[in-house]
Parts: structure tokens; sequence; C-alpha cells
């Protein structure tokens, strides 16, 4: 009788891909974990127990057919698994090295509830995928036959990307306008490079430019050209803009300098570090943690990467301050662990009340300790002040990393009849992206509030099969 291939989750132990010492990590930018050799991808593969109802795919928001893909691995059909894994997912090496996947697919794998540690999904699913581009196995894009509509999309991050991806395979001419110099989103200027190496993100930039896909970058849309311009050279028209109205704070001293934003300093950090593009608030110091006294301020994984950039930069001390406690931050507890073991310290239950200065220069935080209180509404425990226990924490630079808003697109664009939510977010049908302008899509962050790259993805892919459809009925009442 054959040998059983799967089930091994009893015998073999969980095992990630090797993890970079700290010391060793702490001094540069590239990714913390080593790639799987072929014998262990299969060897952990083999682990995954086939469950005739996987809940890892129900939750996996691509729902990626993950057992099969596992089997394939394990069996060395490597080729297959990588045919299977991207025909749900336009960028399977990308989620398998940023996904949360702990709260994902990982998250609800079964044998974690027996005690055996999940199936390693994100380290397998970048295994692939990172070989099939090794042995020439991802096909260009290459279209059957051209279509003559084409598609404006506002937005190159990874919402527009998937959706510009499925829309040049069916042959519509597609054009991508993005006011950065690069496109990739948040992949490229958001995500440090210690996640995510920039060669990943623009591999599949450069995959696209081959298959037809117009980029206008350094296009600021509702500055360098009108929305209403965009909508009338094209189709249809997907809005895929992301997030980016930082949250702030105020208090005494809040407006000293050296107190910045999580995102200008991490896009700096990423121009300089990844791109080796000239930065001069970089190089002036202004938005460079070397030799400083850093604080940031948050708990998110923006925050995350904030502690983690300094500390490579090379700050002098790292402190992360979070109003809740470690159990009840928003961010990754293996980011958190990660940013531990590198040299971070966090301060929870603490908030800033205010600033020291000296000379218009930030000196030090006004902390204010806190403690958890009464459930809110939805469960979570308030944190509340605790009088008399305010202290000052050093500091010569200031992030805030308090998350982001949308920015007010109708009045930035002067847009007459694209309807918003209360949060600001753009009003659009979660299943088709449809928005309440004839023609016009949109995905992503801009629909969801500050969310995860699987899900833009998600929405990318889901809204180019509504614009498909909405450009074949165009063409038959054309054609009547
Ligand atoms: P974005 O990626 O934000 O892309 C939007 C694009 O639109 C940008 O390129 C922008 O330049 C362009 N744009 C905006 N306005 C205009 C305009 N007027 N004209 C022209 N172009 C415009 N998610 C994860 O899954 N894992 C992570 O580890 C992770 N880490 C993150 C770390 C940080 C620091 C941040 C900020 C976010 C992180 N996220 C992470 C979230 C993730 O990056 C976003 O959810 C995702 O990128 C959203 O995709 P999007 O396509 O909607 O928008
Ligand atoms: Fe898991 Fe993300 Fe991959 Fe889905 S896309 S299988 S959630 S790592
Ligand atoms: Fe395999 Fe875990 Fe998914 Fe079950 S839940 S199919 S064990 S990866």
């Amino acid at each position: 009788m054959a040998q059983q291939p799967m089930l091994k989750f009893t015998s073999i132990p969980r095992d990630m891909p090797e993890k970079r010492a700290a010391e060793e990590r702490r001094t540069d930018f590239h990714e913390i974990y080593a790639e799987y050799a072929a014998a262990k991808a299969a060897e952990q593969s083999a682990r995954c127990s086939q469950c005739g109802v996987p809940y890892c795919q129900s939750h996996c928001p691509l729902h990626n057919n993950i057992p099969d893909w596992l089997k394939l691995t394990a069996t060395g059909r490597l080729q297959e698994a990588y045919e299977l894994s991207q025909a749900t997912n336009t960028f399977p090496e990308i989620c398998g090295r940023i996904c949360p996947q702990d709260r994902l697919c990982e998250g609800n794998c079964v044998i974690e509830q027996s005690g055996h540690g999940t199936v390693t999904i994100g380290a397998v699913e970048k295994y692939i995928t990172d070989t099939a581009w090794d042995k020439g196995w991802v096909k260009p894009i290459s279209p059957a036959q051209e279509r003559p509509e084409s598609v404006g999309i506002i937005g190159a991050g990874p919402g527009g990307l998937a959706a510009a991806d499925v829309l040049r395979r069916a042959g519509v001419q597609v054009t991508v306008y993005d006011r950065y110099d690069r496109a990739g989103g948040l992949m490229t200027y958001g995500i440090p490079g210690f996640k995510l190496e920039k060669d990943v993100v623009m591999r599949r930039n450069d995959q696209l430019v081959q298959g037809g896909v117009t980029f206008v970058l350094n296009c600021n849309v509702g500055e360098d050209i009108g929305f209403d311009e965009i909508r009338a050279k094209h189709d249809a028209v997907l809005i895929a803009t992301g997030v980016y109205q930082s949250r702030d704070l105020g208090g005494p001293g809040a407006g000293a300098e050296g107190i910045v934003k999580a995102l200008d300093y991490l896009t700096a950090s990423n121009r300089a570090a990844n791109f080796g593009d000239s930065v001069p608030e970089f190089e002036s110091g202004a938005l460079n943690a070397a030799g400083k006294k850093v604080v940031v301020i948050g708990g998110g994984d923006t925050a995350m990467d904030c502690v983690r950039t300094a500390i490579r930069q090379g700050a002098t001390s790292v402190k992360c301050l979070y109003r809740r406690d470690r159990a009840n931050m928003p961010g990754s507890q293996r980011e958190v662990q990660n940013a531990e073991e590198e040299g971070v310290v966090f301060e929870w239950l603490t908030a800033p009340k205010g600033f020291t200065e000296a000379d218009g220069q930030v000196a030090g935080v006004l902390v204010q300790k806190m403690r958890l209180g009464q459930p809110d509404a939805t469960g979570r425990q308030s944190p509340e002040p605790i009088e008399g226990a305010d202290y000052v924490e050093e500091a010569d630079l200031v992030i805030k990393a308090l998350g982001f808003e949308p920015e007010d697109l109708p009045k930035l664009w002067g847009v007459d009849g694209l309807e918003v939510t209360r949060w600001g977010t753009v009003k659009a049908e979660f299943t088709t992206g449809q928005t309440a302008l004839d023609g016009v899509f949109a995905v992503g962050d801009i629909v969801r509030g500050a969310s995860l790259v699987v899900w833009a993805i998600r929405d990318g892919r889901d809204a180019s099969q509504a614009i498909l459809d909405h450009l074949n009925q165009s063409a038959a009442v054309a054609a009547e």
C-alpha cells in the first residue's frame, strides 16, 4: 500500500524557516526569515491533516486552496502547487511574507487546537511562488485577445494592481495613475524591507509593465489631472487610493520639531535604505533615528514597523508607548516579539499628555499612566488615567503612529455623486466595488478603512470581474 504522505503533524513538529539572529538583523533592512530548503517545505506541508472542512481556507480572505497546494508541495509536485496557488492570489509571495497569518489562515488551523502547532501556511506559500519565479514558471501577462475598452485605475497599491492584473489578462487596456514615482503603494513605501524586500514588489510591477499595463506615475489625481478627465478618457474607473490622513496628537508642545508622522518617517527610510534615493529630510536627520532617543506612540503594525526601523537606523534607545496592555494591542504578537528581540522596550498602559521641548525641539513626552477600566459596548476594556502617575520620557525623536483616516475624496476631487460613509470611506458594494457613480468602482483601504494587503487584493480581483461585466454590458448595448 502506498505510504500516506500527509497527516504528519503528530510526528513532525512545526518548524518555521530560520530567523536571523537579532544582533545581525538589527543592522540591516533585509527580511528576517530565510527560505525553506525544498525538503523542509515538503516536510512541513506534510503536517497538514487535509481537513474535510478546512478552516484555514475559509479564514483566508482569498479562500486559497491551501490543503491542496500543501499536498502538492508535500509530494514534490511544486509547479502544480504554484499553478493552484496563483489561481486565487495575485501576489502569493507577498501574502506569504506579510499577511498576519496568526489572525487568518494559520490562526484557524485545526491542528493548532490539538496542541501540535499550526501548519506554516504563509512560509510554504512564499516558498512555492519564490521557487516559481526562480524556475521561470511565472508566465508573462499575455492576453489571448485585445479588447478595445480601457480602464483607468487611480492608485497603484495592491488593490489597484490586483485589478490591473486581472483586467489586462482579459485583454482590457489598463492605465494606472499614481502620485508616487514607483508603483506598489504601501507595499513599496510603507512596509519596511525587513518584512517585504522591495525587489519582490518591483518584480511584480515589472511584470505588469511588460504585460502592457500603462503606468502614469508622479501624477496626483485632483492636482495634475482631474477625476472627471480620467472618467472621460476611460470606459470604467477604479478608485484604489488607500487612506493616508494620519490621526494626530494635541497637548502642550505638540508642534515642537522632532515630532513626526509615522508614514513620513517610514517612507523616508524605505526610499533611503531600500532604493538609495536622496531624501533631504533623512540626510538632515529630521526623519532619521540615528543616535537618538526615540519614542513611538501607538500599538498597531505601523508602530511596530517604526520601532524596528529606528533600531536599524542606530537609535540609542527605542521605546513604544501604548495606552492598553500587551494582550489588548492591535498589532501582531509576532511583530512585538521580533521587536523585543531586537531591543525595543514597550511601555504598556501609557498615553502621551503633551511634550517637553528645548529651543523648539522636542525633549520628552509627558506620559500619563493608564489602567484598564470597564469594558465598553464592544466588550473591549477602555483605558483610563491613573491620577498623579505622570512622568517624562526623554526623547529626541517622537513618531506618531496612531492610525489613518481617509481623505475627503469628493471634496478633494470636486466630484458630485461619489458617496462616502460616515467614516469618510468611499461607499461601494462589498462584492463588486460599485460606487454610486455609473462605471466607477472602488476597492481596498479607501473602502474598508486601514486594512490589509490581502483584503485589497481580494477587493481588486472582485471589482475587476464586476468591471468586466460592466464593459460587456456596455458593449452589448452598443451593439443593439
Ligand atoms: P495603498 O497601498 O495605500 O495604495 C494606494 C495608492 O494610491 C498609493 O500608491 C498612493 O500613492 C495612491 N494615491 C492616493 N491618492 C492618490 C491620488 N490622489 N492620485 C494618485 N494616486 C493616489 N498590511 C498587511 O497585510 N501586512 C502588513 O504587514 C502591513 N503592514 C503595514 C505597515 C504600514 C506602515 C502600513 C501603513 C500599512 C500596513 N499594512 C499591512 C496595510 C496595507 O499596506 C494596506 O492595507 C494596503 O496597502 C491597502 O492597499 P490599497 O491598494 O487600498 O492602498
Ligand atoms: Fe494565509 Fe494570507 Fe496566504 Fe491567505 S493569502 S493563505 S491568509 S498567508
Ligand atoms: Fe491543513 Fe490546518 Fe488547513 Fe486543516 S486547517 S487543512 S490541518 S492547514
